[in-house]
């Protein structure tokens, strides 16, 4: 017998989480369904949980493989749900994210509808959204209500919510050549790029009830994307989904083993969680170590006697206590390496205190006039939006300056919270 209704279930890497998902399925009244788990090459722990679950013969399990490479490429979601409509059986179909669960009666209600109105095609209904914190402990929480019939539902119902009809598939293939439009310029909103191509023939019919929760954790897309701007700051400690941690300089990411990141005193609270198309877009190049050296740290070296800031792979003499009092430095976190190494450096221009007249700012730190903050790369001032600063754990530290100081820098681009994706860049 053919399923009723088909579900597409993407996952990737949400091994607290996608149990529950799968678990709502099993708990629906309507028991006829297939349930097709599109997984985007998630980690082992994840994989571990969704095997629990496949012995069930109406459950079945893709990996698309993907290489980490390659992950910025394409709307993720978008391309392996198009993979999945491919094998669709189901009269229905209906999108689950390994981060929301249905509620028990919300196949047979929606299916139900479709039988009473023939005239209907799609079908979306109310969503409780809940915002929780990495611990899973809910912040806030809201809904979104299913009040009308919808014309334009781009930006508006969320993909968990809709059923639809699979006859209205081929139409869209016809026209477009695929289903979802995976292009990456839609990753924060691919569902609204499918809706848009539903509306153009189709209304979605409301039911205005509750049938779906979906979680909000602080590792969401949505979360994660928050306050980034198009150029990833340098010398940011970034971490995507996976364990792995990386450094980013000139332009790529370094990734740092455990001892490394210890040996250059590196805190995990100044970690900038990114998403992972982001993350992996940034080319990949050798990792971080005593040959590599990070910059905007301050070394010391016993024979040498002397502090020095690296800067572009430069060593920059500190040249007295007070210098590195004015500018913030701290002492804790003074980092110190073998001399040989040291002057096997390049000298830098020396840092001297801010009232000598050819005083450079160290690259990376943050200045900060009454209502503004401000942050120096090879002697030019960019202004810094404040939620930017915050993001990138750049106000510890910050150091106070006039606006006649100021005034005596080159000016850079302003660094602010970036809207699109895909004009997303690195310096
Ligand atoms: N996803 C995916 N591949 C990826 C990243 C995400 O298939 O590389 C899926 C993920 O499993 C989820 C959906 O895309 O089903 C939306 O991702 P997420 O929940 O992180 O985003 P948000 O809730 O912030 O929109
Ligand atoms: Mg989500």
């Amino acid at each position: 017998m053919e399923p009723l209704i088909s579900v597409i279930l993407t996952s990737y890497n949400k091994p607290l989480f996608v149990g529950k998902a799968i678990e709502s399925m099993l708990a629906q009244t309507e028991t006829n369904w297939e349930l097709l788990i599109m997984d985007d090459n998630s980690n082992s722990e994840t994989v571990k949980v969704i095997k629990k679950y496949i012995e069930d013969p109406r459950i079945y399990y893709f990996n698309s493989n993907i290489e980490h490479k390659d992950r910025y490429k394409t709307t993720r979601y978008a391309t392996i749900i198009n993979d999945a409509l491919k094998m669709v059986k189901g009269k229905f179909i209906s999108y689950l994210t390994d981060d929301t669960t249905f509620l028990p009666e919300r196949l047979e209600l929606m299916s139900q509808y479709f039988y009473q109105h023939p005239e209907c095609n799609i079908l979306y209904s109310s969503q409780l959204v809940k915002q929780v914190n990495i611990e899973f402990r809910e912040i806030r929480r809201f809904i979104r209500q299913a009040k009308q019939p919808l014309k334009h539902a781009a930006f508006t119902v969320d993909h968990c919510s809709v059923m639809h009809r699979s006859d209205i598939l081929h139409e869209i293939y016809s026209v477009y050549g695929n289903y979802w439009d995976d292009n990456p310029d839609h990753w924060n909103h691919g569902d609204a790029a499918f809706w848009k191509r539903l509306n153009e023939k189709n209304i979605f019919f409301p039911i205005n009830k509750v049938l779906d929760i979906t979680y909000k954790t602080p590792h969401s897309f949505q979360t994660l994307f928050n306050s980034l701007p198009s150029n990833i700051i340098e010398g940011t400690i970034v971490k995507g989904s996976s364990e792995d941690i990386y450094y980013i300089q000139n332009y790529s990411r370094k990734k740092i083993t455990e001892e490394i990141f210890a040996l250059f005193k590196f805190s995990r609270s100044h970690i900038v969680h990114l998403p992972d198309p982001i993350l992996y877009k940034i080319p990949e190049s050798e990792p971080l170590g005593l040959e590599i050296l990070p910059n905007f740290i301050v070394v010391h070296a016993h024979d040498m006697n002397s502090y020095f800031y690296l800067e572009s792979g430069q060593k920059r003499l500190i040249v007295d206590w007070s210098t590195m009092k004015q500018l913030k430095f701290n002492f804790e976190n003074v980092v110190k390496l073998d001399g040989k190494l040291l002057s096997s450096l390049d000298d830098g221009p020396l840092l001297t205190t801010m009232n000598q007249k050819n005083f450079i700012p160290p690259g990376r730190k943050l200045f900060r006039i009454p209502s503004k903050l401000w942050i120096c790369f090879d002697g030019i001032m960019s202004e810094i939006d404040p939620r930017v600063a915050k993001r990138f754990h750049l106000e510890k530290d910050s150091v106070s300056i006039s606006s006649a100081f100021l005034q005596k820098y080159k000016k850079g681009d302003r660094i602010t919270p970036l809207g699109s994706y895909t004009s997303f860049n690195i310096i």
